[in-house]
């Protein structure tokens, strides 16, 4: 410690982080073998480890648009932006012009209610919570008729039979896996029953031997019966996507609709709830809203994203972008960036393939693109170039190491180019 070579440690990390990186490095020279001469490296390397970040962009070239394991959907400039402003003071709960206490839901209802329809909306932590709320407040202690072709786990622990329990309402099965009527719900109800629920299957598809009963049967259901329907739909679609149910279709059938907003929406992570009044307005009120409330920098992200849809600019939003850019521009940056490694001998070619959605979206509705194809050890060239500065994720296609140019965005293809370089020359040097 006393050794100037540690004085700048100290003043860099304080004095007893170095302490005790210093113990921790003698421990494991004990075990490996002593060596003063690298001791002072180690330490240095050891206290920068603890304090690096660990969140890191990363390049996305896997052409999966809403990839869970990188955050799902990336935010347009204009959220980006509206981050800044929350992120200091701001009238999230003022109304400006009484000055009296405003609701932070409000600044965003009007928003929602424009572009979906609905008499009344809410925004949450997520679509999990919305749809755990949702059963929790309308009906808990009741039963909730669904599906057997629709139980479904988003991932993680969001297992319908589980989050059902976790509200208290009761889960009444009903159909199998591949056919579900209408008679079927019919048949399921009871004086208990509090609700339908449909769920989309997001992940996962049923084909051949099929039926569903259609929403609008469900709803007429409901309405005789006077039981809520509520839908969840997953990824909430504002337009139509090969077969993928939207939410304007859902609002006008359904009691309570809920979806993410960073998947196809485009926006941060939020559940958005959108429905009659009367049940949406008790949704608010139940005290488990207060837990899973949206904190104020979504809020500022999603009512810009939102702005965005509404004022016809969705085309400028991430997501919407790479979901309906043509595969001829993915063959044009592919072929940009073949010849730019070439120049730097670097062996590819390109693939005709298709991009994923993912995140539970459109399964089945995979996006034409063309790879890059990066010649030598594809375990090796993936691990490297995850290794990398920024990390690029690539994805493996017949054993070969594929940069997707759909998710790599805007701006990013020098430094994408130079990431495989320097890949490609490390596994060369091995
Ligand atoms: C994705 C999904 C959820 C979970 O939504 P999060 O926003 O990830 O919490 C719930 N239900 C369905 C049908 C989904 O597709």
């Amino acid at each position: 410690m006393n050794e100037p070579a540690y004085a700048e440690l100290v003043r860099e990390h304080g004095r007893e982080r170095v302490v005790k990186a210093i113990r921790t490095q003698i421990a494991a020279e004990r075990q490996n073998g002593a060596n003063e001469e690298t001791r002072r490296e180690a330490v240095a390397a050891r206290l920068r480890a603890e304090v690096a970040p660990r969140l890191r962009r990363v390049i996305n070239a896997t052409g999966v648009i809403l990839h869970t394991n990188l955050g799902r959907s990336p935010l347009s400039r204009a959220a980006i932006e509206a981050l800044s402003v929350a992120a200091g003071y701001s009238n999230v709960e003022l109304d400006l012009e009484t000055g009296k206490r405003g609701e932070r839901a409000s600044l965003i209802e009007g928003l929602l209610r424009s572009l979906f329809g609905g008499e009344a909306a809410l925004a949450v932590n997520n679509n999990a919570a919305a749809v755990l709320l949702a059963l929790t407040a309308l009906a808990k202690g009741k039963e909730v008729v669904v599906s057997r072709g629709q139980l479904v786990e988003i991932g993680g622990s969001f297992r319908m039979p589980d989050v059902m329990r976790l509200s208290g309402a009761r889960m009444v099965e009903v159909g199998t896996t591949n056919r579900t009527r209408a008679s079927d719900y019919e048949q399921a109800i009871s004086p208990r029953t509090g609700a339908l629920l449909r769920v989309h299957t997001s992940n996962y598809r049923v084909t051949g031997f099929t039926e569903a009963a259609s929403l609008a049967e469900m709803a007429s259901i409901a309405r005789k019966h006077g039981i809520q329907l509520i839908d969840d739909l997953g990824s909430g679609a504002t337009e139509r996507v090969g077969d993928e149910p939207t939410v304007a279709e859902s609002v006008p059938l359904s009691d309570v609709v809920t979806f993410s907003g960073d998947k196809l929406l485009g926006g941060p992570q939020a559940g958005i709830v959108i429905g009659r009044a009367e049940p949406v307005r008790k949704m608010a009120r139940h005290p488990l809203a207060r837990a899973v409330r949206i904190d104020k920098l979504t809020l500022a992200a999603l009512e810009a994203t939102l702005r965005q849809r509404l004022t016809g600019h969705a085309d400028v939003l991430p997501v919407e972008r790479m979901l309906l850019a043509p595969a001829a521009e993915m063959r044009r940056r592919a072929a940009f960036w073949a010849v730019k490694l070439a120049d730097r001998g670097v062996e590819t070619e390109l693939l005709e393939d298709s991009s994923a959605v993912g995140g539970g979206s459109l399964p089945g509705h995979p996006v034409p693109t063309v790879l890059l194809a990066v010649k030598g050890p594809a375990s090796r060239l993936t691990a490297a170039l995850r290794n990398g500065v920024p990390p690029v994720i690539a994805r493996v296609e017949n054993d070969t190491c594929c940069l997707d140019p759909r998710t790599v965005l805007k701006g990013e293809d020098e430094e994408l180019v130079d990431a495989v370089e320097v890949a490609a020359a490390a596994v060369r040097r091995r």
